[in-house]
């Protein structure tokens, strides 16, 4: 593990609300006046479930979990505390989990906070750390209207035309939702602005063709998960270099691959192709970066067997493809 720990990582593909230490979340609750109309039993209740660890019959049940944490991290001062506690645990103590992180979120209008004043409150904290360390990306939800969508990409756009730590733009949320075509322009201007673009992608199997060749229309810098790429997408990828983020634990968990040797990781590897490993959600999966480059080097059938060599190229992979992208001949 001392080689392991001793590489330098870069985490490309987390997410804020899914990344909170459970301690955080259980002490944010202490502190919960029932604002939101949940009660404190409630939210104990679905706190309790985090700490058993999640069993998820498939993916669509993982988005329940969200709507209590959402509780708990509804103002400027409760979603600085949960942004702290989520850098600190990736980035400090005496083995960091890696040496830079880009954290992602998605803009929350709440009865105390702007969607501008929520990614004002996550980037102040990100700000403590040196530009080398930490970065933010914007997270704008499928499930958005095109309007939502459209201020979630001009705070992006503002805060890095501003000067902030704001380094691209990413889309998430629930596979099967929304129109991509609709979301187009907008992810066109964040990347006219220098915003880097990274998109959830062909994660489960019902997401049609269609639907992932209009995102790569969308030109991604990168993409998270890409498990169920046709021919002509793989192709698009492939010949494009773009990078995929991996998140093993997550796509296991969430039923999306069978097994690790069944991961299309190593598909992408033997070619070069470049991939980042990442955690995507650590309080429901309870994984860390080390954990899951301990599965790349593990033995099957706990892992995938990879030697030291083919790791040191999977983190300098990770490393290379952070943001803002570099032009596409460097890749
Ligand atoms: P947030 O963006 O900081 O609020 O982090 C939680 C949100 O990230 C969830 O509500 C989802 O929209 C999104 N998310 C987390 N994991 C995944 C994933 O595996 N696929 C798609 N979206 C995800």
């Amino acid at each position: 593990l001392s080689i392991l720990k001793s590489l330098p990582k870069a985490e490309l593909h987390a997410h804020l609300n899914g990344c909170i230490p459970l301690a955080v979340l259980q002490q944010l609750a202490s502190e919960y006046s029932g604002e939101g109309g949940h009660t404190s039993d409630a939210i104990r209740q679905s706190l309790d479930k985090l700490k058993d660890g999640v069993e998820l019959k498939e993916i669509s049940d993982f988005f329940s979990l969200f709507p209590t944490i959402y509780e708990l991290t509804s103002t400027p001062n409760a979603i600085a505390t949960a942004t702290r506690a989520v850098l600190e645990s990736f980035l400090d103590g005496d083995s960091p989990q890696c040496s830079y992180l880009e954290l992602r979120s998605t803009p929350r209008t709440t009865a105390c906070m702007s969607r501008r004043e929520y990614v004002e409150a996550i980037v102040a904290e990100v700000e403590k750390y040196p530009a080398e360390k930490a970065a933010l990306i914007v997270s704008v939800d499928r499930r958005m209207s095109v309007a939502d969508a459209e201020e979630c990409v001009t705070i992006a756009i503002d805060l890095k035309n501003a000067g902030r730590r704001v380094v691209g733009v990413d889309l998430c949320g629930d596979p099967l939702a929304g129109d991509m075509q609709l979301l187009k322009s907008n992810f066109d201007r964040a990347r006219e602005a220098g915003l880097g673009i990274t998109l959830h992608i062909a994660e489960t199997e019902k997401n049609t063709s269609e639907d992932t060749l209009q995102l790569l229309s969308f030109k991604p810098d990168r993409l998270g998960h890409a498990t169920f790429l046709d021919d002509a997408a793989k192709k698009i990828v492939l010949e494009q270099g773009i990078c995929i983020e991996i998140c093993l634990t997550s796509n296991i968990l969430c039923k999306t691959v069978k097994s690790l040797q069944d991961h299309h990781v190593m598909y992408h590897f033997r070619l070069d192709h470049p991939v980042a490993i990442c955690t995507d959600d650590t309080l429901p999966f309870r994984n860390s970066m080390l954990g899951e480059y301990a599965l790349l080097m593990a033995e099957p059938p706990h892992g995938l067997g990879l030697k030291e060599s083919e790791i040191k190229r999977i983190a300098e992979m990770g490393m290379q493809n952070r943001f803002p992208p570099r032009p596409r001949s460097d890749k």
